[in-house]
This record gives C-alpha cells, structure tokens and sequence, in this order.
C-alpha cells in the first residue's frame, strides 16, 4: 500500500470502497485520487522443433533447478505477443515466431493473468539469460515431469503433448485453483 497520494502527496491514503466504485482500493481522500491494483498479464510461451519442447531450468529462487516454460511480466508500452516473444529471448536466448494463444488462464489468489502462445524457433544464436541456469529441448517421453513445479504447466504440457499427435491444436481459457486449472472445454 502507498502511504502518500502520488497525485497531492496527502496522507494517508484511505481504504474502502470510493463513492461511486464496485471495489475496496486504496484512494486519496482529499483530491479523489484512486489508486487502482489490476492484475497483471504473465506472457509466455511453449515452442516446438520438430516435436521436441522448450523448457528453462529456473537459475534464480524460488526454487532454482526446477523447469518451466519461458514466461514473465508484461511491461508497459508493449503487446502481449511482444511480451511473450521478450520473455523467450530474455530467458533462453531464442528468437521465436509467436503463432496463436494456447492457454489463457486467470489466477484471482495472486491477481495474475496467464497468456500462454505457441511459438516456433527462428534463430537460436545467444546463450540463456541469468534467470535460467539452461535450457533444453525434451522429446516428451523425456519430460522431467517430477521437476517441473507449477501444476498447471504440466497440464499445458500434457494437453500440448495429446494435440501434437493429430497435429490440431485448440485455444484454452480457463481460472487456476490450487495450482489446477479449470478449463471451460
Ligand atoms: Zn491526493
């Protein structure tokens, strides 16, 4: 929470719900400032070479070693096909093609929105970033499953791993709950 309004530089800020609004927030009481907490957009992407997957192995905490699929924070000013393309190259080094969303799931405890593309590999000249300590390409009979932390990744992977074999593959929406998530199809 912010102690001062940006706006005035009044304090404190007031908590509850502001004349007019649908929510508690934190707002300035004397110029009406309101300071708005919206979730966050995690831009990522699953990328394929000839049926082999792209995973990082996470090199900074939490839990360094374990493997994920390369993702972050959206920044300002850019697309979320730019945040996800961003995101491959910051943590493996590869420019990638992003073709069509895949996975797009809400997770309302931590306020966050998943936007999960399917990508192809276009050049792969530099080494990863420093928050990943390697990547690999795993063909999925070798996928580390019990390695990989969040839940709903292995999901992705898992429905990913189902659709390569017919070669179709659909666009999922859904919300996460203890780490699952509820898909509508
Ligand atoms: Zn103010």
């Amino acid at each position: 929470m912010q102690h001062y309004c940006c706006r005035c530089g009044h304090h404190p800020l007031a908590h509850g719900v502001p004349e007019g609004d649908t929510h508690e927030r934190d707002y300035c009481s004397a110029c009406g400032y309101v300071d708005y907490d919206n979730p966050r957009v995690i831009a990522g992407a699953i990328i394929e070479r000839e049926g082999n997957l792209l995973l990082c192995q996470r090199g900074i905490p939490p839990r360094v070693g374990t493997w994920t699929l390369p993702a972050g924070f959206m920044e300002r000013g850019e697309s979320v096909e730019e945040a996800a393309q961003r995101e491959v190259r910051e943590e493996t080094g590869i420019h990638a093609e992003i073709l069509t969303p895949y996975s797009i799931f809400s997770v309302p405890p931590t306020n966050e929105l998943y936007i999960i593309y399917r990508a192809r590999l276009l050049e792969w000249n530099d080494p990863p970033g420093h928050e990943t300590l390697t990547v690999k390409w795993f063909r999925a009979e070798d996928i580390p499953w019990d390695t990989i932390f969040y839940p709903a990744i292995r999901q992705i992977l898992e429905r990913y791993i189902d659709e390569h074999a017919g070669g179709t593959y659909g666009i999922y929406s859904g919300s996460m709950d203890n780490g699952t998530i509820h898909f509508m199809r």
